[in-house]
């Protein structure tokens, strides 16, 4: 049943109810709930009509000529509240969420700058790469796309193209970001990990979270990143290399 149903439905039982004085609209609300098959919405609204019904005998109930008013009163906003509350679910149960993942590595060459996160790391060593190299922005970049099924950064900023030789890697998060807005999404959260063997990430950390919350335009709390370490195991252990997750959470 749509939200005008609904709201007609309602609209009669209020106005029903109001002229007999009686609840049955209290009980038709929580028929329409139950058929709806939102059990919580059903408990809420027993527990809700319970209350009013029992504040209109304590409260009001002292004389016959205030009873009728006062109650019709009442079930005019139980009604309303009611109303209100189906209004919010249904806009609660029209909200999509998507999660995305992505995965990037470079290899670490000496006498290259390092970026990562955003931030310029001091290292004797950087990333190979046609762009700055900032393989945590490219793997956040791809969890933004791939939740969107859009591809991914390669794919949209080849490295063919002279446009992003060397190009600082927010840009690119950046008009991610825009292509992420366009299409009405916003970021609930965004979790990242780095694994690097050296240098040590951590101090790095906050620095890295302020700026990629900065570029995307949301909240530092929303954005985590966190670094390990592979015990000196693999490419990451000999310091051939960096690899990162990302996972992201859009919400409309
Ligand atoms: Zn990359």
């Amino acid at each position: 049943m749509g939200l005008l149903h609904r709201a007609l439905v309602f609209l009669i039982v209020a106005v029903a109810e109001t002229a007999l004085d009686v609840r049955a609209g209290h009980i038709s609300a929580l028929l329409l709930l139950f058929i709806e098959g939102s059990v919580y919405m059903a408990e809420f609204a027993s527990a809700l009509i319970f209350f009013l019904v029992v504040v209109d005998r304590l409260v009001f109930e002292d004389s016959v000529f205030v009873v009728s008013e006062k109650i019709k009163n009442s079930h005019i906003l139980t009604n309303v509240i009611i109303f209100l509350y189906i209004c919010l679910n249904e806009i609660r149960n029209n909200m999509d969420i998507r999660v995305g993942q992505g995965f990037d590595v470079h290899a670490l060459a000496e006498g290259l700058p390092m970026w990562l996160g955003g931030i310029r790391i001091d290292s004797a060593s950087g990333f190979v790469a046609h762009s700055d190299g900032d393989v945590a922005i490219h793997a956040l970049c791809d969890a933004l796309l791939g939740a969107l099924a859009l591809g991914d950064i390669g794919h949209l900023f080849p490295d063919s193209s002279d446009e992003f030789k060397g190009i600082d890697s927010k840009i690119l998060l950046r008009r991610v970001m825009d292509i992420v807005e366009k299409e009405g999404w916003r970021v609930s959260n965004a979790d990242i990990t780095i694994a690097l063997q050296a240098p040590k990430i951590a101090p790095y950390i906050v620095s890295m979270r302020e700026c990629l919350a900065s570029v995307m335009g949301t909240e530092v709390s929303r954005v985590s990143v966190k670094a390990t370490t592979t015990e000196r195991l693999g490419f990451v252990g000999r310091k051939e290399g960096c690899e990162v997750w990302a996972t992201v959470l859009l919400v409309k």
